[in-house]
């Protein structure tokens, strides 16, 4: 009798199941990734980042394995292993004491490293000389976004190999998984978060804003197609 009742539970959560499946298909239901699934690290570590070749200008995957990066490409073979962080900007920090109101300033400025930079004091706006410290490690920022923003792979500055612009902004997918999950979100009509991830992001938070805009979903769709294009 136990038993039964525990079968028929179990059939009508399958039933359930199913009837929630096809009410996905029917209404193009589309069910989010978690937020960090597509995060630039997380791709390099798990199935790789696309790259277009510097040799033959085709496909070439970058990987995280055993904390080395490695770019291999799919069509000439060539394997490059990437050693130096090429695009990492260095910050250099200027501090001092405001010479009218006594503030200690810092100011922390990517470029090249002058000896002495003129800068308003934050309090009271006196202009005020201040001297690059010598001693202070010099820090530095790996900007990945500045360079995902321009379409290019920030460890090796490479074009990524799904890219395409709109208006002017660069925006692409960083490999075909991520594309299909782009012409997925674009595409649905509904979006909906995963409930069993149980946060409150989603990866669909991290998209530019015109890719989330209903009156450019068409033109979106129409470029990542065109993208998937390159694979045939
Ligand atoms: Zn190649
Ligand atoms: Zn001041």
């Amino acid at each position: 009798m136990k038993e039964d009742f525990f079968r028929w539970k179990e059939l009508l959560r399958y039933r359930n199941g199913i009837e929630r499946y096809e009410k996905c298909m029917n209404s193009h239901r589309f069910i989010d990734q978690s937020p960090y699934y597509f995060d630039y690290h997380h791709v390099l570590k798990t199935k790789g980042v696309w790259l277009v070749c510097s040799t033959c200008h085709h496909l070439a995957i970058l990987q995280e394995k055993d904390k080395a990066f490695i770019l291999t490409c799919q069509t000439c073979f060539k394997v490059e292993k990437i050693t130096k962080h090429e695009n990492k900007i260095y910050v250099y920090q200027y501090t001092g004491l405001c010479k009218k109101c006594g503030k200690y300033l810092r100011y922390d400025i990517e470029a090249h490293p002058y000896p002495i930079i003129t800068k308003p004091c934050t309090a009271c706006r006196e202009i005020n000389v201040l001297n690059l410290q010598k001693n202070a490690p010099i820090s530095y920022k790996y900007q990945k976004v500045k360079f995902l923003e321009n379409g290019l792979d920030p460890l090796t500055g490479k074009p990524l190999y799904f890219l395409e612009t709109f208006k002017g902004k660069a925006f692409w997918a960083l490999n075909l998984e991520h594309l299909n999950y782009l012409i997925a979100y674009v595409t649905a009509d509904l979006r909906e978060r995963d409930k069993s991830h149980l946060v409150w992001k989603t990866a669909g938070h991290t998209l530019p804003k015109f890719m989330k805009s209903s009156k450019n979903r068409e033109t979106i769709l129409h470029k990542l197609n065109k993208m998937k294009q390159k694979l045939k």
